[in-house]
């Protein structure tokens, strides 16, 4: 943590940024803190009451962080979008201005009776010792409801804030439900190093986490998001009466059946070779669709390339579509279900095929056994299913993937207060001048400097 912090304020000061305790109220030895988290980055205005009960002295001797945390309230409500082919920036900021207050006066309320671990009077109304609030990537009006409302919150309660990076929110999920799961103090995991996977509808993201705010990206998308490129499928393949938010999880729903007992069928069989992955599979009405990168000039040099891409695929699942919808043609449900089930396998496999392109390329230089696949994809069943089945067909069964349950994979106000309370145990808050920001890279390697890069991090005096 000291490292952290020294290596941090190096970087500060050559920034020409200055450090000073902001003088507000001060966690110090505490064994457990209540803290307030608010999400409104995209179109989720998401609020979250938790208590964080830090490790015993004995428990604190663990390498890495040890803790616990109890989720007292959470609660998200998602703009109303319906009438619009994906998310209106003025809708979503609507919905953030009318809903976000209510929310919190609402939790508050329902925290008012219970024990508070400060010094505060019960009487005197609810206690909080901390606030998290996203601080970016994403929209900035839409970011600056929540910031300002957290700043006002962490003005009158007197306690510190900090401005959470959303996508570090994402990768650190696994290591929430670990301190949801742990009983008592015990060791957060899975620890560094892990790969994290991100998947949502603006980010698609292979990322190398090698410490809280040490995150290389090892991959990312050159044009649409996964998310974005299935919500444009859906949009072509499903009726109206089908299409309804996440659209995601409406072709999910469409796509496969469930046996009696519950289990889907997939009837699916990973490529063994890379070039398997590469090859169009023909279907019994004639058509197939193309990988990404597949046919890239360049060859398999070029094929090879650490970058996702989705727009080829969504391209060419909206012109098979309008072929199919023509006069002459007809598309029955049976031939939908074919080509979402396709442009799933397609669109999953090519995103694990940048996991195993990055596996073969490290040997043994990777130190991880974890791979943690996070964002609102990620709840998809058959998108795990697939890489599970990748990974164990080329060799990599041994290597877990963590999948956060459906609730913590999608925007979220507890990964915001789980973000925010590892940072603060880093030795990290924020000033209370910090802006939204519209974009923020996870990796210090960027021209922003990454997470810690972008100023507006002040010692927590602890
Ligand atoms: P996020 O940006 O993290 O909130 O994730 C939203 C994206 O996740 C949207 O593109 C949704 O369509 C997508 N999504 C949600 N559920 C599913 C699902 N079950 N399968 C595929 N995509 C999904
Ligand atoms: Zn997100």
């Amino acid at each position: 943590m000291l490292r952290l912090l020294r290596e941090t304020t190096a970087r500060a000061g050559r920034r020409n940024i200055s450090w000073s305790c902001s003088g507000s109220f001060v966690l110090g030895c505490r064994s457990t803190y209540r803290v307030l988290a608010i999400e409104t980055s995209c179109d989720d205005t998401s609020v979250a009451i938790v208590d964080y009960k830090r490790a015993s002295n004995a428990a604190k001797n663990e390498p890495g962080l040890t803790g616990s945390l109890r989720v007292l309230q959470h609660s998200t409500v998602t703009a109303n979008n319906d009438a619009y082919a994906g998310i209106h920036p003025l809708v979503a900021l609507h919905s953030h201005r009318a809903n976000l207050a209510p929310l919190v006066k609402k939790l508050l309320a329902k925290c008012e009776t219970l024990p508070s671990h400060s010094n505060h009077n019960v009487s005197d109304g609810p206690s909080i010792d901390l606030v998290a609030v996203t601080r970016g990537p994403g929209m900035r009006s839409n970011l600056s409801v929540g910031l300002d409302t957290a700043k006002g919150l962490a003005l009158a309660f007197n306690v510190p804030l900090i401005g959470v990076h959303h996508m570090q929110a994402h990768a650190l999920t696994s290591r929430l439900l670990s301190a949801m799961e742990n009983v008592d103090t015990q060791q957060i995991t899975p620890r560094f190093p892990f790969l994290s996977v991100l998947v949502s509808g603006g980010h698609t993201m292979l990322i190398d986490s090698t410490g809280l705010t040490e995150h290389k990206i090892l991959a990312e998308t050159q044009d649409i998001a996964l998310g974005d490129c299935l919500d444009k499928a859906a949009r072509v393949i499903l009726t109206p009466d089908q299409l309804k938010a996440p659209y995601g999880g409406a072709l999910e729903r469409f796509s496969f059946d469930q046996d009696s007992a519950g289990h889907w069928n997939y009837n699916y069989a990973a490529p063994s070779r890379r070039q398997d992955e590469l090859e169009r599979r023909p279907t019994e009405w004639g058509w197939s669709l193309s990988p990404p990168l597949a046919e890239s000039k360049g060859g398999e040099k070029s094929s090879r390339r650490m970058v996702y891409s989705f727009t080829g695929l969504t391209t060419s699942v909206e012109r098979l579509v309008k072929s199919k919808t023509s006069a002459a043609s007809t598309f029955t449900t049976e031939e939908r279900r074919c080509l979402a089930r396709e442009v799933q396998r397609i669109a999953f496999e090519h995103l694990a095929s940048r996991i195993l392109l990055y596996l073969s390329s490290s040997g043994n230089d990777w130190k991880g056994d974890t791979i943690v696949v996070s964002g609102g994809v990620a709840s998809n069943r058959f998108l795990r299913y697939v890489l599970r089945k990748m990974l164990d067909v080329r060799g990599y069964s041994h290597i877990e993937l963590s999948f956060p349950p459906v609730s913590l994979c999608t925007d979220n106000a507890l990964m915001i207060a789980w973000a925010g309370i590892e940072m603060y145990e880093a030795g990290f808050q924020s000033n209370l001048d910090i802006g939204p920001l519209n974009k923020w890279s996870m990796d210090r390697r960027a021209a922003d400097g990454g997470i810690l890069g972008v100023g507006g991090w002040i010692p927590n005096c602890t």
